[in-house]
């Protein structure tokens, strides 16, 4: 095996064991996103600030006792601010935004020893499904070069996929990380709102942001999660709550088996019209979770179909009051040219943001306004009551519950061209977020096209520890321990 094929386990045994150096690994991962520039899966790279990483954590080896990810290649989707490295949220309002502190996920990861490759694309300001929102290149999807990647942490699921980093961070708001997961056949995980610290990440819609990893393997995720996770009082929503050892979390999931674990099949799911391939692939991971001990019930979350339209009043109306910040005076691009306040302000953001981003700040502006706020926010907010409501019941009847990640395949670049029918596809992993709840993308099988396909599993509050043993058992029953994939055009 070629070490950018490695996973973050097999990288730090190599490492520990001075098979490698990770001088030698970070070396290899820039060779491989040379070869493999045409996925445009990175912004910004850092070449010069990564090997200078690697040469200090190789010292750090050689003296032994290194931390977990020391020495490992990572990449960071570009809404995490990193210090004195471009940032840009793939939006040209901030084309030249070079933050003076890095993120507090970014922070722990460097003291962990990791090694930043650079900055992932990303939709702007990460709105979008498909990753064709942004002003920089569009990655494509590495299993076929014609097709989306997903989004909005789209070069950061193509760069795990094509093996131009060993694992990274990405965004999930309504699907973010699980969408591309799923899409780009690598694990994505989305851990319970309040887990992971966002202080340094954009914000998008803050009821809803979370921030977790993008691996080639379930144990990776674990391992990331373990650095990651955790109380930080420069975000007040993150939780003061102890941080379990996740990786012992998927060790142990694996010796108890599936065995007395009670998975739920939303019936509403399966009933809105799935591609029959993805349907197809999601029953055969079904069967052998069954087939691994694992108890199977039928459960209703009735106000599924609502999700979507709840989903875009709240994170646009979020939206429109998070990017008021980027005024050109603030943060963000100036229009130069204006000669008089507030044409400066409009021109800035006139030409700063995309045409998604602009839809979004109108409708939330729009939901928020006196006399439309009862019709539109709170009965959005009602909604989301209601949801947390459906799951809360479901819960009380099984442990996970288990599903597709999204309703279809990944399609063509430029296929979808109408907002509201990319919208709809967020349909399964919207309702997660709306709850708060932890929810995982892992990859369970291809189509005859050899598009990869990825199974969502969700939990209650704080129990990604249950998530973890499902993936990690149904990973070693499809043979994808080591999963790497091998897209053809690599
Ligand atoms: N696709 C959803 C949106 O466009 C989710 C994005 C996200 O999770 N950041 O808003």
């Amino acid at each position: 095996m070629t070490i950018h094929q490695l996973t973050i386990g097999q990288l730090a045994t190599a490492l520990a064991n001075r098979e490698i150096s990770s001088t030698a690994a970070t070396a290899a991962i820039f060779a491989r996103i040379e070869a493999g520039k045409k996925i445009n899966a990175y912004i910004t790279l850092d070449r010069e600030g990564a090997l200078a990483a690697a040469a200090a954590a190789d010292q750090r080896l050689a003296a032994g006792g290194a931390p977990p990810l020391c020495g490992v290649p990572i990449a960071i989707k570009d809404a995490l601010c990193t210090k004195g490295l471009l940032t840009t949220s793939g939006s040209k309002m901030l084309a030249n935004f070079v933050p003076s502190y890095d993120a507090t996920v970014v922070e722990k990861l460097r003291a962990a020893g990791a090694v930043i490759v650079g900055k992932a694309t990303m939709d702007e300001f990460a709105m979008g499904s498909t990753n064709e929102n942004t002003t920089f290149a569009v990655p494509l999807n590495p299993w076929n070069l014609d097709y989306i990647c997903g989004g909005s942490s789209g070069g950061s699921a193509a760069a795990v996929a094509a093996d131009q980093c060993m694992a990274a961070l990405g965004s999930d708001t309504g699907g973010s990380i699980r969408q591309p997961a799923s899409h780009c056949g690598v694990v994505g995980f989305k851990p319970t709102y309040g887990r992971v610290s966002r202080y340094g990440l954009l914000a998008f819609a803050s009821s809803l942001d979370q921030v977790g990893p993008l691996t080639k393997n379930v144990r990776d995720a674990a391992l990331m999660l373990n650095v990651i996770c955790g109380h930080d009082p420069r975000d007040s929503t993150s939780v003061r709550r102890g941080t379990p050892d996740f990786v012992v979390a998927c060790e142990q999931g694996l010796q108890q088996g599936l065995t007395g674990l009670r998975l739920g099949l939303p019936r509403e799911y399966f009933e809105l019209g799935l591609d029959p391939e993805v349907q197809q692939v999601v029953a055969a991971a079904v069967e052998r979770l069954v087939a691994g001990g694992a108890e199977i019930c039928e459960i209703s979350l009735p106000r599924t179909a609502y999700g979507v339209a709840a989903y875009y009043v709240i994170a646009a109306a979020e939206a429109s009051s998070n990017l008021a910040r980027y005024d050109g005076v603030r943060f963000g691009h100036r229009d130069l040219a204006a000669d008089e306040l507030e044409a400066m302000y409009s021109r800035s953001r006139s030409q700063g943001f995309g045409s998604e981003v602009k839809r979004r700040i109108i409708i939330g502006t729009y939901a928020l306004s006196s006399g439309y706020y009862d019709a539109y926010y709170r009965k959005a907010s009602q909604i989301r009551t209601l949801i947390i409501e459906d799951y809360r019941r479901a819960l009380a009847q099984c442990d996970v519950i288990v599903s597709p990640v999204t309703p279809t395949l990944a399609w063509p670049l430029g296929a979808k061209g109408d907002p509201l029918s990319i919208y709809q596809t967020d349909i399964l992993t919207i309702p997660t977020n709306l709850a708060g709840l932890p929810g995982m993308s892992l990859p369970c099988g291809f189509s005859r096209g050899g598009l990869p396909i990825g199974l969502q599993l969700q939990a209650g509050h704080f129990r990604e520890d249950l998530l973890l043993r499902v993936a990690a058992n149904l990973e070693k029953s499809l043979g994808l321990t080591d999963f790497k994939g091998s897209p053809k055009n690599k």
